[in-house]
């Protein structure tokens, strides 16, 4: 076997779609905007769901905001199913729109789908990968749940990561984490939250495992370095799968890992690139043959 080949390169995602900016940058800081984490109890946001408010108010109120409470032009205020109706009329416009500007687009995805870039990320309504991209319908095929963690049995990103990469045969992963995480924030935490206590059991691992470090730091740059710690232990599992050793050997599969800062809109790259010793541990425990 090709060892050489598992090394998984800086990536080439900045190939973009014509006409749109490179959407990876190793330049930009990342300031993690703290508005949901330092939202006062009594002030609407606060007291929609209280339970979660001091960890993780960002994964249960950001939906919950309607334009009402931001409202201050003395216009019709508009109420969440007002919303609904009007996402209903954007999509009509959007995809006349499409359709003008991209004549064949439509024509095209009706008889399949070739996306070349799988995206593992955060469900968090800020995160809407195919926009940040500044790609298409078509362009990435995705799999998104609470803090983007890759549990190694899980059968839906399991299934979606095999699809991917041994039918659709996309040519790069992307695991991609985020600033103001609101399942980030509550694995810094350290409250009961239910069916998420389960969810989040990896993060927390990644918080014990790397405790000192992220004690060491003040509490906002804490919950970034727990993104990133997050995304690397994520690519970990992805990598491991004997599907995706497979296609790193045989055609050159990349593997990446983001950082999506939701406050100014860019990507960090992260620097993943595995030493020698760390892909032949991989390969030795994980590849598999039929
Ligand atoms: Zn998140």
């Amino acid at each position: 076997m090709n060892v050489a080949r598992l090394a998984v390169r800086p990536s080439v995602l900045a190939r973009r779609a014509e006409g749109t900016p490179n959407v990876a940058s190793r330049q930009q800081p990342l300031k993690s905007p703290s508005r949901f984490l330092q939202l006062p109890h009594g002030s609407p946001v606060a007291d929609c769901c209280p339970r979660f408010f001091s960890t993780s108010s960002a994964l249960c109120c950001e939906n919950r905001r309607t334009p009402a409470s931001a409202d201050t032009s003395g216009t019709k205020t508009e109420t969440s199913q007002d919303r609904y109706s009007t996402a209903l009329r954007l999509n009509k416009e959007w995809a006349a729109q499409t359709a003008k500007e991209h004549p064949d687009l439509f024509p095209t995805l009706a008889n399949g789908q070739q996306p070349q870039i799988l995206w593992l990320g955060c469900s968090d309504s800020r995160c809407p990968e195919t926009s940040l991209l500044g790609l298409k319908p078509g362009d990435v095929f995705v799999h998104r749940n609470i803090a983007n963690i890759m549990h190694p049995g899980d059968l839906s990103s399991g299934a979606v990561i095999e699809f991917a990469v041994q039918h659709l045969r996309v040519q790069h992963v992307v695991v991609c984490g985020h600033t103001s995480c609101g399942g980030v924030a509550a694995a810094m935490g350290n409250k009961q939250l239910g069916i998420l206590d389960p969810w989040l059991l990896p993060l927390r691992q990644v918080r014990q495992r790397n405790l000192s470090l992220l004690q060491s730091l003040p509490p906002e740059e804490a919950a970034t370095k727990l993104v990133e710690l997050n995304v690397r232990e994520g690519m970990d599992v992805v990598k491991q799968k004997g599907v995706v050793l497979n296609a790193i050997l045989e055609r050159g599969l990349q593997v990446h890992g983001l950082i999506y800062d939701v406050g100014s809109g860019v990507l960090r790259e992260l620097d993943t690139e595995d030493s020698e010793e760390a892909i032949k541990a991989r390969l030795t425990a994980f590849a598999t043959e039929a």
